[in-house]
């Protein structure tokens, strides 16, 4: 079974995913953390983000590999365990900046390509249901407005005790929006065959839930 949930950045694909997947019990990656792990090893090797050429080149010889303990993925670079350290908005940057690059995508799709061809696999992403995995046997594209986006991650930095200004961070979350779905490759938009699913007005459960009942619907004749 492959299952691919894309959308833009805040609309609580990673936590969502995971659920889902703990529940139907199979794995789930998470393919932002291979463009992550990425720019954080451009960061740490002192390549500079904004030259296409020098991170394809690395990135023809990067190992970006994940393995998983007690169901819990660990995203690897060289055989280093990277995923303690990927969650940094610098991090976060330089993974949104060499995600542009075609010969970035391309080794990242072939890897999680591979890594969805032995097992049953939720993977989420911005291209998981175009171009990574097109004949997924359910898509879902997961969606909210950008002010609830925003305002989920502005209550997120505050729960941890971080200054954070609403309005800034909606300028940043737009600012990734137009990012993401602007790139010449591989942009953000949702499959023809997706089903959208807007959480807007839903709760994590409630939108765990329709993601669930949509998925069983879809493959009710093989579960
Ligand atoms: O999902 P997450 O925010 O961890 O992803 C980090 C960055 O990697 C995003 O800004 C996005 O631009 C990029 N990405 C991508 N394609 C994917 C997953 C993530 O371009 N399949």
């Amino acid at each position: 079974m492959k299952i691919a949930i894309d959308g833009p950045v805040g609309a609580g694909k990673s936590t969502i995913s995971d659920a889902v997947a703990r529940e139907l019990g199979i794995l789930h990656l998470d393919t932002g953390a291979m463009y992550r792990a990425v720019g954080l090893t451009c960061l740490r090797r002192g390549i500079n983000t904004h030259d296409e050429a020098a991170v394809t080149a690395l990135c023809q010889d990067l190992r970006v590999d994940v393995e998983y303990a007690d169901g819990a993925q660990r995203t690897l670079a060289d055989g280093e365990d990277l995923t303690g350290l990927i969650r940094t908005q610098e991090v976060s940057d330089a993974a949104s900046l060499v995600g542009t690059y075609g010969g970035v995508r391309a080794a990242m799709v072939k890897a999680q390509q591979r890594l969805a061809a032995t097992q049953n696999m939720l993977m989420d992403g911005r291209d998981i249901g175009t171009v990574v995995l097109p004949d997924a046997d359910v898509k879902i594209f997961l969606t909210a407005s950008a002010e609830e986006r925003a305002r989920r991650r502005w209550q997120e930095m505050r729960d941890k005790g971080e200054d954070a200004d609403y309005d800034a961070v909606l300028a940043a979350l737009r600012e990734r929006d137009a990012q993401d779905m602007g790139r010449a490759v591989d942009p953000l938009r949702c499959a023809e065959d997706a089903v959208t699913v807007d959480t807007t007005h839903l709760s994590f459960d409630e939108s765990v839930s329709a993601i669930l009942n949509i998925i069983r619907e879809r493959t009710a004749t093989r579960l």
